[in-house]
């Protein structure tokens, strides 16, 4: 058994409170992700101090670990029945979802067919409980297609006659399509790939009441808020990032996971006119116009919703369109790697008064600029962008999401680091308070960073008052006055 239940134990009826632990699992299977190998610790995915630092498997060359100890646990874990795969299709590399599934494969064949994990009192989960969404995945040509390239990959690999047949294989590859887990690091930057028994029980909510987190490969599924007679059917985690629209979550939901979403979040008309709007500015009203971009150009704006005024102009449904559409191809271009030069384009041509600030592609754009801002070290941008997002940040993931609370300390990071000590220490508190409930005290996240952050915000304030009062109190001063 490889799960601790933790937070009164009683399971189902207790109460708990927001930050509570839900469950705290391995994985069942994980894997470093293939882009990272070398850099990360293949059994712990402690970070390497240096490419070239880690120790090779001197069998198979492929997995790297910090240490021995690591070396020795991954071995018994599972590598000595992967070692013989890898190095037999050396200098090949098979594919993370491959490999994955292969682990999979040799994990059942040794016993892990039979593992069982507690989620609460009386309720238990094996692989095989997992759900594979076999006739949903079946009629999917996209992962048909990936599942017979995998097959060729995986007969390779394992051997054809570790293979198992097309159904159990076609089950394996839909428990992995809908049950897997990123495994990120503090900073949420995936780092692998984990299957696990227990942690797969959570389904899912755009406005989720609990929040996973990882330390190295274990996850730890803490309450965003309190529960009275705690039921586990009741935890929501959200299965992807809910900074979108109602209508992109639910394609993405039923693309991925084959279900339609019937949280409170996506019904929530409200929001989505938020989402899509434009500034009124008659007589300088700040309140959000819904544009519809479904209605032809032609059709009159409706009212707007703080001012009431039935707006006038109609030439903004076109200009709205045309500066959405060029916003989302700037949004496309930074999918995978965010490009200030790209997102400030994105964002000068929505120009200063059209996108109501909650206007989602304003937020993501905001958001993609000050990641770029970051990543280039351009502070002052950062900042200036960051701040101004915030609102937008509760407003999306709510007040009380990791998050609101992870951009927060970047601020305050920064602001410690631009000597603005007391917005720091309150940047910095905020996310204490938000980041303690989703990571708890004893993450790394709160240990190595946060903590550090706010006793030197404190430090330098007390250095700063006393600097400031000797030179006040001082004689020279006095006369001076
Ligand atoms: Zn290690
Ligand atoms: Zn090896
Ligand atoms: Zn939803
Ligand atoms: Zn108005």
């Amino acid at each position: 058994m490889s799960v601790v239940l933790v937070g009164g134990g009683k399971g189902k009826g207790r109460s708990l409170a927001a930050g509570d632990v839900i469950l705290k699992a391995e994985p069942f299977v994980y894997l470093l992700s293939g882009s990272l190998k070398g850099l990360y610790c293949d059994y712990c995915f402690k970070k390497s101090e240096g490419y070239g630092r880690l120790q090779r498997c001197s069998r198979c060359k492929g997995e790297r670990y910090c240490g021995r100890e690591c070396q020795v646990k991954a071995w018994q874990l599972i590598h000595r029945h992967e070692c013989p795969c890898i190095k037999r299709v050396l200098p090949k590399a098979p594919p993370d979802t491959a490999r994955l599934m292969a682990k999979i494969i040799i994990k059942l064949k040794n016993g892990g067919d039979q593992l069982v994990e507690e989620v609460t009192d009386g309720k238990t989960r094996k692989f095989k409980d997992l759900m594979n969404h076999y006739s949903d995945i079946k009629k999917d040509r996209a992962r048909q297609e990936q599942l017979e390239a995998l097959t060729v990959v995986l007969s390779d690999y394992l051997g054809p006659d570790t293979l198992p047949n097309t159904a159990d294989l076609q089950g394996i590859f839909g428990r992995i399509c809908v049950n897997s887990f990123s495994i990120t690091d503090m900073d949420h930057n995936a780092l692998g790939t984990g299957v696990y028994l227990a942690g797969s029980v959570f389904d899912h909510s755009c406005r989720p009441n609990a929040f996973v987190t990882f330390n190295g490969p274990t996850l730890t599924c803490r309450a965003l808020q309190s529960f009275t007679d705690f039921d586990i059917s009741k935890v929501r985690i959200s299965y992807l990032d809910v900074m979108t629209s109602t209508e992109e979550r639910v394609k993405e939901l039923k693309r991925r996971y084959y279900f339609t979403c019937d949280c409170p979040g996506c019904h929530d008309p409200e929001m989505d006119r938020l989402a899509s709007s434009v500034v009124c500015g008659i007589k300088g009203c700040d309140g959000p116009v819904y544009i519809d971009e479904n209605l032809p150009p032609s059709e009159p704006l409706p009212p707007c919703t703080k001012c009431g005024c039935q707006s006038p102009v109609t030439h903004t449904r076109t200009e709205y369109l045309t500066a959405a559409g060029y916003c989302r191809e700037q949004l496309e271009e930074c999918k995978d790697q965010y490009f200030l030069d790209i997102a400030q384009r994105g964002l000068e041509r929505q120009g200063d008064n059209l996108f109501h600030p909650m206007n989602l592609l304003r937020v993501r754009l905001l958001d993609a600029a000050t990641e770029a801002a970051i990543s280039l070290s351009n502070w002052n941008l950062a900042l200036q962008y960051g701040i101004q997002n915030i609102p937008a940040l509760r407003l999306y993931y709510g007040e009380r999401h990791p998050n609101v609370g992870m951009t927060l300390l970047k601020l305050g990071k920064i602001m410690l680091y631009l000597q603005q000590q007391q917005e720091a220490l309150e940047y910095l508190t905020e996310a204490e308070g938000i980041l303690n409930t989703s990571h708890g005290n004893t993450h790394p996240l709160y240990t190595t960073q946060l903590a550090p952050l706010i006793t030197q915000a404190r430090e330098e304030l007390t250095a700063n008052k006393k600097h400031n009062n000797r030179h006040y109190n001082s004689p020279h001063f006095s006369l001076v006055r």
